[in-house]
């Protein structure tokens, strides 16, 4: 059941979203050659309990940490630890929510240790436009294809894929609500885009192949292939004036 949030509910978003906000642009800070990733964890979840906020996802579904922080070839999901060391070079995509007054943001975003090499920064920067894209589609009246069809677009131009395994989601007082927002798909078809709507667009985008696959561990989602991966994702609300980002650090 697609859900549209009142007034007040999306104040409470807005909070939500800010400290979500912040605690990635804070991972962000961190991200540098030498550092482990549980480090990065936790700092993110210092941060956030100190806004008298919890982090959505430790334990959720029995996750283990605050943020998911997957490096390279790991998709989304990855598991933060004190044995992997950041190295120069890495691409390190940091998922992080956070809930407060019943409420959850929700976003991530790809970041570089020291310099990358130029696959993966245009694989990064054509990640984060195609966010930017599906952002513009998500309009009142628009359909969810529409997001999932702008997204695709530009990054399959760029002879990118998008992952079709996991997508994006409606976001409130639950992490994952309806409708689903698929990174692909077709315009002008699926759910129709409300006002008050608030919804997680998360393109997942892989350097070679979109196949990808879950490790023992039940979390890890790398590419099949081997190949890089980014990941970018707002939480953003539908309005009758065009899209708003709500995860915007302050
Ligand atoms: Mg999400």
């Amino acid at each position: 059941m697609v859900i549209v949030k009142t007034a007040r509910e999306i104040s409470l978003m807005k909070d939500a979203c800010r400290i979500s906000a912040n605690a990635l642009r804070l991972a962000g800070e961190y991200v540098k050659p030498g550092i482990n990733t549980w480090e990065i964890d936790e700092k993110v979840r210092k941060y956030i309990e100190k806004q008298g906020a919890t982090p959505s996802f430790l334990g959720y579904g029995g996750f283990p940490a605050s943020a998911c922080i997957s490096v390279n070839n790991v998709v989304i999901h990855g598991i933060p630890s004190k044995e992997q060391v950041l190295k120069e070079g890495d691409i390190v995509s940091v998922d992080v929510g956070a809930f407060i007054g019943g409420y959850h943001g929700d976003n991530a975003y790809t970041f570089a240790c020291g310099k990358v090499g130029d696959n993966a920064q245009k694989l990064m920067d054509a990640t984060r436009i195609s966010l930017e894209k599906g952002i513009e589609a998500a309009l009142a009246g628009n359909r969810v294809g529409d997001i999932g069809s702008a997204v695709q677009k530009y990054v399959e131009a760029r002879s990118y894929s998008v992952v079709r395994d996991f997508v994006g989601h409606g976001v409130g007082a639950k992490l994952h609500e309806d409708p689903s927002i698929p990174n692909y798909g077709t315009a002008g078809r699926g759910v129709r885009l409300l006002p008050g709507m608030t919804i997680a667009i998360e393109p997942m985008v892989c350097e070679g192949d979109y196949e990808v696959e879950v490790l023992d561990d039940e979390w890890t989602t790398v590419t099949v292939d081997g190949k890089l991966a980014a990941h970018y994702e707002n939480t953003v609300l539908i309005t009758p004036d065009g899209p708003k980002i709500l995860t915007i650090p302050g």
